[in-house]
């Protein structure tokens, strides 16, 4: 949400995790902006390589035409993604890339002649973009609260949420449960009519950073394959090395039929994103109708794709992978050591350089605070005031109350860095917290 009556700071630039405003102050940027700066501000191998692409051709129509830096990131991406997934296409936002992706799962659908599986199931927290269709499937009740009429019906479940898990031992069971809900879930609606099952590996801001149980993806797949479901990966935000593997799929050991990237991957500073899909379902429509009824403006825009390639290139040469996973451990063992015994601090959970800090009334009930008492607008302006920058999130411990934290810092975060951000969290958590 854009907050209408606040006025924003200037910033005037940025270089790896620190951005300054036109006043001089400096901030951490604890969450990459929106997980978008994933590899650090001022970085200057993207910006000349998408300069030099400007210089050769900026735009050309993707439905004419299609370039080198193209066709380079689509093998790039393709070459290492989970099996299967050797198709790409690129859009200009993680919505549109969303609503790209289950536009080609309907499509198949109807190129197989089951016109009858229309709808998505989704999880509940989840968030998946904020167009219409992606809103409908996301579970975030508050974002939808004006625009019932103008959203569509979805099929949902539980998303895994260790925090509140309603499984007793969470990586235990976990992952048969959530499986045993999702079969029991098709078998109320009809299987033959869902058509896709969509999915963030860790979810976003919305869970703040839950990861699934073991063993949970490969379950959820057997249940999708078991009905011919198409498995939608949303790795928007925790894909591109976020998790400490460049695709969040791999490493939670599953095989989507269709991935969507946004984000990072367009190096923070072109709007990009990415539609990962099967050759095999590809060669369906063009025996079928020959087309895939979906193009937009920014579809394949060579600059788009030549910041993809440079912030891959970037990724690989400054290892930021390995750093993401290292200096990821890092970020969680300060944060259990130093944040979490703090008075209102109910979890820290996470993998890589990904996680949610979640503040709660009583740490004993896990009882949220109520949402009038606005703890999160408290913690963040302090934060901000010390400069440190975070992302809020509200409501996910019952669809209105709930405050957390994300953090998501730059890949490229030095251990240094990490310390520096763990000791401002927790001084502005002490301060915005003493005395509620
Ligand atoms: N999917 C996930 C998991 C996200 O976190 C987001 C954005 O936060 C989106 C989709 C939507 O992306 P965008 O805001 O670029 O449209």
């Amino acid at each position: 949400m854009r907050n209408l009556v606040r006025s924003f700071p200037v910033i005037s630039h940025g270089e790896g995790v620190w951005l300054w405003d036109t006043d001089g102050k400096k901030y951490l940027d604890g969450s990459s902006g929106a997980f978008v700066a994933g590899l650090g501000h001022g970085v200057r191998e993207v910006a000349d390589a998408v300069h030099a692409q400007m210089l050769r051709v900026g735009y050309v129509n993707g439905t004419q035409f299609t370039s080198e830096p193209t066709e380079a990131l689509a093998r790039r991406l393709t070459a290492d993604a989970p099996a299967g997934l050797d198709r790409a296409f690129f859009l200009a936002s993680g919505s549109e890339a969303v609503e790209a992706a289950l536009k080609f799962a309907r499509q198949l659908w109807v190129e197989r002649g089951e016109q009858q599986r229309g709808r998505v199931v989704a999880r509940i927290p989840s968030y998946h973009g904020n167009t219409l269709y992606a809103l409908s499937i996301s579970g975030r009740p508050h974002y939808k609260k004006y625009y019932g009429p103008m959203l569509s019906e979805v099929v949902t479940v539980s998303s895994p949420y260790p925090y509140r898990s309603p499984v007793d031992d969470y990586d235990m069971h976990g992952a048969q449960w959530f499986a045993d809900e999702l079969e029991r879930k098709l078998q109320e609606v009809g299987p033959d009519t869902i058509g896709a099952f969509i999915a963030e590996p860790v979810i976003g801001s919305s869970a703040g950073a839950a990861v699934p149980p073991k063993g949970y993806f490969p379950a959820i797949s057997e249940v999708c394959r078991k009905y011919g479901i198409l498995l939608i990966s949303d790795e928007i935000l925790c894909g591109t090395a976020r998790t400490g593997s460049f695709f969040a799929s791999k490493l939670y050991d599953f095989e989507p039929d269709i991935l969507v990237m946004g984000k990072a991957i367009g190096g923070g500073i072109v709007p990009a994103s990415a539609v990962l899909v099967k050759t095999a379902h590809v060669d369906e429509m063009k025996r079928g109708t020959g087309y895939f009824m979906h193009a937009q403006t920014y579809m394949q825009m060579p600059t788009i794709t030549a910041a993809g390639v440079a912030t891959l290139d970037y990724i690989e040469k400054y290892k930021l992978v390995e750093n993401a996973r290292a200096t990821g451990a890092l970020l969680h063992e300060e944060l259990r050591k130093q944040i979490l015994p703090l008075p209102h601090v109910g979890s820290v959970q996470g993998v890589g350089l990904m996680a949610g800090v979640e503040f709660v009334a009583d740490k004993a009930t896990k009882a949220p605070f109520a949402r009038s008492r606005k703890i999160v607008e408290k913690v963040v302006n302090t934060l901000f005031e010390k400069g440190l920058i975070v992302w809020p999130n509200v409501g996910q411990a019952n669809g209105v109350d709930g405050d957390l934290v994300m953090l998501g810092p730059p890949l490229t975060i030095a251990p240094d860095e990490v310390h520096a951000l763990v000791a401002m969290l927790r001084a502005g958590i002490l301060e915005s917290l003493e005395a509620v």
